[in-house]
This record gives C-alpha cells, structure tokens and sequence, in this order.
C-alpha cells in the first residue's frame, strides 16, 4: 500500500516494523559495527556506522519523504549538516550568497571558517530578488535562504531566488528550520537542498540535537554521503532515534505551535510598551503576501521590539516564567531570548547586527492563557 499524507509518512517512512522481530517503533541500532556472512557479506549494505545504520536510515528516509526529496542525510548537528553541505559544494575561489540576517551559526560558519578556505562571500537581502541576482557572480555556487528568517523573521520568495539561481547555474539551498517541512516544502517550490536543524522543530523537545540535508537530485545526494561518511559528523543511532519519535508528532505540534503564536501575537500588538511585532502572519507584515503562497501555517516564532529600548528588553527576558530563559527554539516549551546578547552575539559589529530592543520567542503549545498572561506580566513597566 502506498501513502502519501504528510502524517501518515511522518509516521511510517522508512520506519515498517522491524523485519526481525515485528518491532513497531524503529530498533535503536546502538552498535559500530556488524557481523559480515564471510568478507564482503554484508546484511543489508551494512559494514560499519559512520557510513550507515539502520535507525539513522530510517530517519533519513523519513525527513526525505516529508520534504519531498530523494534522499536524506542526518547529521549531529546542524551545522555539521550545514558544513558538510558547503565543502561539498564550494571550493577555494568560489562564491555563496547567505541571507543579510542569516542564522548567526551559519553566518560564523561561511565568515570566519569557510572564508580561511577561500570561499567568498556576500550577505545580501533575500526579500529582494533583484538585489541578489546583481550579486551573483559566475563562481556563485549557492544562494543560501532562510525564510522566515532568524530572528527578524523576513520572508524570501523560495520560487523567485530558485529561478535566480538555476539561471546562473547556482544551487538554491533552503534552511527550512523555522518552518518545518508541514508548513513549507521548498524542493516543490524548486529548491536544490534543504537544511535542518532537527533540533528544533523536528525533534521538537529539546532533549536532542541534530541536522540533516534532503536533495533534490540524486547524484548531489551521492556527493553528500561521500562526504558525511568522509567527515564523519553522522547522527549517532539514539539522536536519530529521539529526532525519529519527534517526528511522529510534528503535525499536531505545528498545528498547536501556529495557533499559539496567533494568540500572543494579538496580545503583543495591542501592548503599549510594545513597539513592533514581527511575524509573518499580520497582514502589514512586508513579507506576508509570499508567506501566504509559500507556507500552509505562519509558525510558532516571533520577535517583538520594545518601546524601552535594551534594558526594557532584558527585563521581559528576565520576568518571564511560562516562557523559559533560554537559546534554541521548536520544543514543547515556549523560550524566550535576546538575540543581540544570547544567539546572534557573534554578528555585533557586522553588517548583520540584529537591534538591541529586539526580543525572539519560541511560542510552545502550552496553554494559549498561560502564554499570554505570562508576557502580560512580564511586559510590565
Ligand atoms: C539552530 C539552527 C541552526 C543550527 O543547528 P544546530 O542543530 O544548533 O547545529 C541552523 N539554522 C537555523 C535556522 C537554526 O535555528
């Protein structure tokens, strides 16, 4: 029988009961190595597991199947993803365009990692395709997007950076994190790769950190596994274990996430001391006729500026009780956090310097009540 529904893969892909025992949730394989049938016999193409196992297999069958690619890869990381992604497709002398206010990580990684190896590179606004398609050059190997993007939550037209790319010959890579593939999937809107941190969303507990990479062409697919099992920075069998249970519950957790933030989002605007609100689901918001095309739901992620400047800023931060005092974001639990001290300190003094009044929550799927009572106490002059 074949399935197609976003929750039945979320649940199935790659995960039919374990051919051994009848197993319904996926073995966790926890071992280096197996046992070959005389040299070369190998059980299932499996010889050692930096190069393959069969719980990582299984989420990366999964994540593959929702984001409607042909093939996954987990990672430890993110950013092992994100790394083992850029040294696959850059070499020294080439050229990678990142959004004007990516993800701080991904910003340290190309600037001052990737940069020592001789890759250039242009930070440029995304919400303009005109702008970047005057950036792109012949040795543009990538145009790296975020949308919504972190922490300022701008929204880049996937479609119309994919049509910029492919003209010049570039891949299109989207970092689909804050999203989650149930809300958009960027190969149907013609990106080449899609980037997680399944940390967040995907795992979306907080108890387990991860990346993984799906493509859309095969052979780029081959290139990856060369070098995820070449670098090494493979998702160990319980990670993806955890990322794999995440999963299962992805649906029902956005729902819950999107209507959250909805609630919050409408006691943030009417608050005096608050000045603006970010998220891509208020109609005034420049991004939000894209977001309407290209997501199914606005997400649980929103940033708010507040009237009293840095100070009244970190006071929010400190009052706050339902929402959590801490980085990360996509888990059960609402966070809350200050970009400009906490995730985005690596680009103070650069042009992607995020302002300083600006707050970022993580809206959880707690009681809608509790949230909102939460900031309104919080937010207290
Ligand atoms: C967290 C995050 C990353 C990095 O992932 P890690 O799992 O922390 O390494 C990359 N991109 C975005 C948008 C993120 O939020």
């Amino acid at each position: 029988m074949t399935y197609e529904g976003f929750e039945t893969l979320a649940i199935h892909a790659g995960q039919e009961a374990d051919a051994a025992t009848g197993a319904v949730a996926v073995p966790i394989y926890q071992t280096s190595t197996y046992r070959q049938d005389g040299v070369g016999g190998l059980r299932g193409g499996y010889e050692y597991t930096r190069t393959g196992n069969p719980t990582r297999a299984a989420l990366e069958e999964c994540v593959a199947a929702l984001e409607g690619g042909v093939r996954g890869l987990a990672f430890a990381s993110g950013m092992a993803a994100e790394d083992t992604l850029l040294r696959t497709i850059a070499k020294p002398g080439d050229h990678l365009i990142i959004p004007g206010d990516a993800y701080g990580g991904t910003f340290r990684l190309v600037s001052k990692v990737l940069e020592r190896w001789g890759v250039a590179w242009d930070a440029v606004d995304l919400s303009d395709p005109d702008a970047v398609r005057a950036r792109v050059r012949p040795e543009t190997v990538a145009i790296w997007v975020e949308t919504p993007t972190n922490p300022l939550l701008n929204i880049a037209d996937i479609a119309a950076l994919g049509e910029v790319a492919h003209a010049s010959g570039a891949l299109l890579v989207v970092d689909n994190t804050f999203a989650s593939p149930y809300l958009q999937r960027p190969i149907r809107l013609g990106a080449d790769v899609v980037v997680h941190s399944t940390t967040k969303y995907l795992g979306g507990h907080s108890d387990v950190v991860g990346g993984a990479l799906v493509v859309a062409d095969p052979e780029l697919g081959e290139r990856l596994a060369f070098h995820q099992n070449t670098m090494g920075a493979v998702a160990g069998p319980f990670d993806a274990w955890l990322t794999l249970r995440g999963i299962k519950t992805l649906a029902v957790r956005m729902d819950r996430h999107c209507a959250n933030a909805e609630r919050v989002v409408a006691e943030l605007e009417r608050h005096p001391e608050v000045s603006a609100v970010l998220y891509p689901g208020m109609p005034e918001h420049p991004g939000h006729k894209t977001a309407s095309e290209q997501m199914s739901g606005f997400g649980g992620m929103v940033s708010f500026r507040l009237r009293g400047g840095e100070e009244a800023a970190l006071r929010v931060c400190d009052r706050a009780r339902v929402f959590t005092l801490a980085e990360s974001l996509g888990g059960v639990e609402s966070l809350i956090e200050h970009p400009g001290r906490m995730t985005h300190a690596s680009t103070a003094g650069s042009a992607l310097e995020v302002p300083n009044d600006l707050v970022r929550i993580s809206v959880g799927i707690e009681s809608a009540d509790d949230l909102v009572e939460d900031l309104r106490q919080a937010l207290e002059p």
